[in-house]
């Protein structure tokens, strides 16, 4: 006999003061699906505590600073230590094991969406789109990946997959990273969609389009949908929310971003970019304009390594001295496996070269490595800043960053799109959805959304609710 549908939101709701991943959790005869299991994303905090040692058991740590939420039955005891008061608070894997069974699914590769999820008991599935469990490989090889070592299972889209009663599949939908898909959930009481981060202006709009209408045609009960782009009554009036197309700054599209690119690309001299590693539609946006613009693109070595694994070609490398380059690299660069390949196979460009010509090159520089700039004819030239950290003002490290490229002569252009809807389109898609109940998460401002909806609901944080003839109904902490 079927026990029933129920719900239970760790994070993702309701919150002022910062937005944090989603981690949600159904559960239908005693099989439990989790989506998303990502941090919260604080440079702030980061920046401050930086010289505070991480102790060697983390774990509990990051739970009682309220980095991960204290999920049940999901992290191995031997993670969460035995000699903490913490292990009565969480239950561990092992505690559960023997009554749910646990699955855990993400949406897409976003730090607040899945950096926990290596902290994963290694015996409970962690599921990924395909490309996504692909992209991630790639990443982990050149030292992205998070937590301990475990293994993933990348699913094809649309492909449906059953844990016990739950059913669910990877439906793709348009992000700025590879890989990104909205989950279709379907229990024995209830059909819910959970969106994911998704916009409607990025270069594959038409992905999101699509997944909307099937959202439609799927019918569902619940739609779990993202509203990150909506800020105070203040910041973002009221007559703004439906402000139709065509989008300003920060929503255009990313064809436009490309043109702008290859318009700041045409400035005199050296033309640097700061990117994000993971948003491989804006490389592609630069490797297009620079073409235009007449520059060869020079990236980092890691670059050029998970660029190659994920299209396969090889993108020619920026360092300092080619002939020696470890003198001018860190040795957890230099040091890797995958470095001399690198070295072996992308085209390699010095210094010296650059000082000749600077005008013909397009220098990717994360902001980590911003001193191999001080190598290099900076006067005069011009610093994009394209996605790559410090994000913006609520990095503190943002207006040093500004005062950095000031101080090597280089004009500043912040220039690049939002990776979440503009809050009109957050309408839009939403009117096409068609949901009986709107439940809007990871956004501040949740309840701007709400009110738009036919009907919604703004679930609580650690409250199990069941759902009952298709209604949702609070069972308590
Ligand atoms: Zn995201």
């Amino acid at each position: 006999m079927a026990t029933g549908t129920e719900l239970k939101v760790y994070r993702g709701v309701w919150n002022r003061q910062h937005m944090g991943g989603t981690i949600i959790q159904v559960e239908a005869e005693h099989h439990r699906l989790l989506f998303d299991f990502g941090f919260i994303y604080d440079p702030g905090r980061a920046l401050l505590e930086r010289d505070i040692r991480e102790r060697p058991l983390p774990l509990p740590d990051l739970i009682r600073r309220g980095i991960l939420p204290p999920v049940e039955g999901v992290f191995p005891s031997r993670c969460l230590g035995e000699q903490l008061s913490l292990r009565e608070e969480v239950l561990p894997y092992e505690a559960l094991s023997g009554e749910k069974k646990m699955m855990v699914a993400i949406s897409h590769l976003h730090l607040d969406h899945m950096a926990g999820m290596g902290w994963v008991a290694p015996e409970i599935p962690v599921l990924l789109s395909q490309p996504s469990a692909r992209f991630y490989d790639i990443l982990a090889e050149v030292g992205e990946g998070v937590g301990p070592v475990r293994p993933y299972r990348g699913v094809p889209y649309e492909e449906v997959i059953h844990h016990g009663p739950i059913r669910f599949s990877f439906v793709p939908i348009d992000h700025d990273v590879p890989g990104a898909a909205g989950l279709f959930i379907e229990t024995p009481e209830v059909r819910m969609v959970y969106t994911g981060d998704f916009r409607c202006h990025g270069a594959r709009r038409q992905v999101t389009q699509e997944f909307f209408e099937k959202v439609r045609a799927f019918r569902p009960h619940l739609l779990f949908m993202e509203g990150t782009t909506l800020s105070s009554p203040e910041e973002l009036p009221e007559e703004d929310l439906t402000r139709p197309d065509p989008l300003d700054p920060p929503f255009q599209t990313e064809g436009e971003v490309a043109e702008e690119l290859a318009k700041a690309f045409s400035h005199r001299g050296l033309a640097v970019v700061n990117l994000y590693l993971r948003n491989a539609d804006r490389l592609r946006s630069v490797l297009q304009a620079a073409e235009e613009a007449g520059r060869m693109v020079l990236v980092e070595p890691e670059w050029s390594w998970v660029y190659h694994r994920w299209w396969g070609f090889w993108l020619p490398i920026y360092v300092a001295r080619p002939d020696a380059p470890e003198t001018a690299l860190p040795p957890e660069v230099w040091q890797r496996p995958w470095f001399q390949e690198v070295l072996s196979q992308a085209p390699r460009v010095g210094a010296k070269d650059v000082r000749y010509e600077p005008h013909r090159f397009l220098i990717q520089n994360s902001f980590e490595n911003f001193w191999s700039l001080l190598d290099l004819p900076t006067e005069g030239g011009i610093y994009i800043h394209s996605g790559g950290t410090p994000l913006g003002a609520f990095d503190p490290r943002y207006p040093h960053l500004l005062q950095l490229v000031r101080s090597l002569g280089m004009e500043y252009r912040l220039l690049g799109n939002h990776g979440h809807a503009a809050p009109s389109h957050l309408l839009k898609v939403l009117a096409m959805a068609q949901p009986k109940v709107l439940v809007p998460i990871h956004s501040r401002y949740p309840e701007r959304l709400a009110v738009r909806a036919r009907r919604s609901f703004l679930p609580a944080h650690g409250v199990t609710y069941r759902v009952q003839a298709k209604e949702l109904s609070q069972m308590g902490r």
